[in-house]
């Protein structure tokens, strides 16, 4: 019989969500075991939780985690017992489309991810892959590297797939984790302005939003968000707008923000349908992208900066220990807090205070 271990497995949305004594993942070939050290709470674990996905299997939730290596697998070398380590989210990929072949594999049409279709981390072990694998800079505390997947997920909306120029007037809409992250990431490439958008329920997270980079927050429900944005700049509106929402409201908002050749970047989801004409889209000529997701180069740069500290973390995170999950999912859900980071073997392992 093999070892048993606490988990947060969902069967179920709400009451189906619950820490079950389950047994511990063993390493096959070409695996490895992480112990987790720590683990972010995405938006989207809270919306699963809530339903929201309508996910059918039973799955170990948790997709932004990192640990030190426990075990590794027959065949796998480049990975030590002992490594403190950050996995990246794409559990299992074909290895064979044109994407994954040509590195791209976020967009492996046969991509499963950790925490919806593979057990996650938030558990006290999590099996994953060497290839996925990123050491973690000696100082950075593994409590803040569980935040690399969301900063990477900012880097490849805003550096990769936006490339903002030093001087532009940079919009962000959304002021959750990854919202934020983006202020951090525009931060980095000289930007005359960087604007935060969010709505009075936003209120505990926009506090945040000027320590993460921004110069100025507007709340949109009490003031005009455009223009005020029009009339800090030329006239014309912002370079590039990032909308960290996704919903039909804020893509038509980016389309009343955004100047002419500007561009909006798309990185929220918004599964209903948008309602409205894209027209504005070509009279600006500008540019509309989605972003998603991130790949290996994305990690170790995001890595990088935080090992030099040009990228801080650390007011976005909020610590709780396992056994108190439920609290910090709550206080995410009551956009209290923009991060819950749930510690499954205590803080030591973590480098937490
Ligand atoms: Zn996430
Ligand atoms: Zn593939």
């Amino acid at each position: 019989m093999s070892d048993t271990m606490q988990a947060l497995v969902y069967t179920a949305p709400r009451e189906g969500t619950q820490l079950r004594e389950i047994a511990q993942p063993e390493a096959g070939p070409g695996e490895v075991i992480l112990q987790v050290a720590a683990v972010g709470v995405c938006g989207t674990d809270v919306h699963v939780w809530q339903g929201g996905h309508n996910l059918t299997n039973r799955v170990v939730l948790g997709h932004e985690f990192g640990g030190i290596v426990a075990a590794v697998g027959p065949g796998v070398e480049d990975v030590q017992v002992g490594e403190r380590v950050v996995s990246e989210t794409a559990a299992v990929v074909c290895g064979t489309c044109i994407y994954c072949r040509s590195g791209q594999y976020n967009v492996c049409p046969r991509r499963k991810g950790f925490g919806f279709a593979i057990d996650g981390g938030m558990a006290n072990f999590v099996r994953t892959r060497p290839a996925i694998l990123h050491r973690v800079p000696l100082h950075v505390p593994m409590a803040h590297a569980a935040l690399t997947e969301p900063a990477c997920v900012a880097y490849n909306a805003v550096i990769e797939k936006s490339r903002p120029r030093p001087g532009d007037h940079a919009v962000v809409i959304g002021p959750g984790p990854i919202g934020l992250l983006c202020a951090a990431m525009l931060r980095l490439c000289g930007p005359a302005r960087i604007t935060m958008i969010g709505l009075r329920s936003d209120a505990h997270r926009l506090e945040l939003a000027r320590r993460m980079g921004a110069d100025e927050i507007i709340v949109a429900d009490e003031e005009d968000a455009v223009a005020r944005v029009r009339a800090a700049s030329d006239g014309f509106g912002a370079d590039l707008v990032v909308d960290a929402v996704g919903i039909a409201a804020t893509l038509n908002q980016s389309l009343d923000l955004v100047r002419p050749n500007g561009q909006i970047t798309k990185i929220g989801w918004g599964p209903e349908p948008i309602g409205f004409s894209l027209d504005r889209l070509v009279a600006k000529a500008a540019t509309l992208q989605g972003s998603f997701s991130h790949t290996y180069t994305t990690w170790e740069r995001v890595l990088s900066l935080m090992g030099t500290g040009q990228l801080d973390v650390s007011p976005l995170v909020t610590l709780y220990p396992l056994e108190e999950w439920h609290a910090g999912f709550e206080a995410m859900e009551h956009l209290e807090i923009p991060k819950a980071v749930l510690l499954p073997n205590g803080p030591t392992l973590a480098n937490a205070p």
